[in-house]
This record gives C-alpha cells, structure tokens and sequence, in this order.
C-alpha cells in the first residue's frame, strides 16, 4: 500500500484543515495557497482516483458530484461563477495524486485560464 494522500490525512483528522463542506463522497477545503479570493479544492474521499481522465473513465457520476458542489459553493462564497481546475499530471502542475478539483472565484481576471 502507499502513503495515505495528504487529503486523505486531512479528512481524517490528522492534518488540520477545515473540511468546509460534504456530501457522502465527496468533501471541501481552503486551498493552503490560494490563488484567487476564493481558492477551494473538492475533494473525493476515496483516493481510489489519482487524476481527473482516471475520475472521468471510472466514475462519472463521482466527478457529475464534485461539479455539484464546486457550484453549491460557488454560490455560498462568491458570486456563483467559478473557474474548475483539474491539473492532470506533474508537467501540468499536479502535486497531489488524489483527484482533485480547484474551485477559483470572487473576481477573476476576465479572460485569463490561470494563474
Ligand atoms: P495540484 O497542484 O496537485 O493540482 O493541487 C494541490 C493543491 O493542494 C495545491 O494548490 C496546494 O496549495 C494544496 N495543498 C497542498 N497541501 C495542502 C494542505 O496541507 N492543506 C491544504 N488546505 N491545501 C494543501
């Protein structure tokens, strides 16, 4: 077995990090270094997924989940709009092999796919 992910070990208590939000499978938290005034990450709390094209394949229904609460809280904490980021490997920038969605909002530079 590997090491648990870093998400893993915050959902469970043994990193501190404020679960913001959850469902039955997925849940919620502040990006450590946020990129935007809203920068969260939405999470699975199975790690059975290391990317967003293995998500999308095994589980679609997962993923149709992770979008439904990137928009609930979209709507709780900015405006409603969002941009979701899935970095899909270490040349795209992923560090964490846990999948993952960024939830960026709350003025964003029009335009612009990044940071
Ligand atoms: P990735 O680069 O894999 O797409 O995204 C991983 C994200 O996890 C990064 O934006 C990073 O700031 C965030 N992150 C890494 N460690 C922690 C942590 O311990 N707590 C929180 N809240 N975020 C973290």
């Amino acid at each position: 077995m590997s090491e648990p992910s870093i998400f893993t070990r915050i959902l469970e208590g043994e990193i501190p990090s404020e679960i913001i939000a959850q469902t039955d499978r997925v849940f919620a938290i502040r990006d450590i270094a946020p990129r935007a005034p809203l920068h969260l990450l939405v999470i699975p709390k199975s790690a059975q997924y290391r990317d967003v094209v293995e998500l999308a394949a095994g589980d679609p229904s997962l993923m149709a989940e992770m979008v439904a609460l990137a928009q609930q809280l979209a709507d709780e904490h900015a405006d409603g709009d969002f941009r979701l980021i899935f970095n899909r490997g270490a040349g795209a920038g992923q560090t964490v092999f846990h999948v993952h969605a960024h939830v960026l909002g709350g003025g964003l530079t029009e335009g612009s796919l990044g940071d």
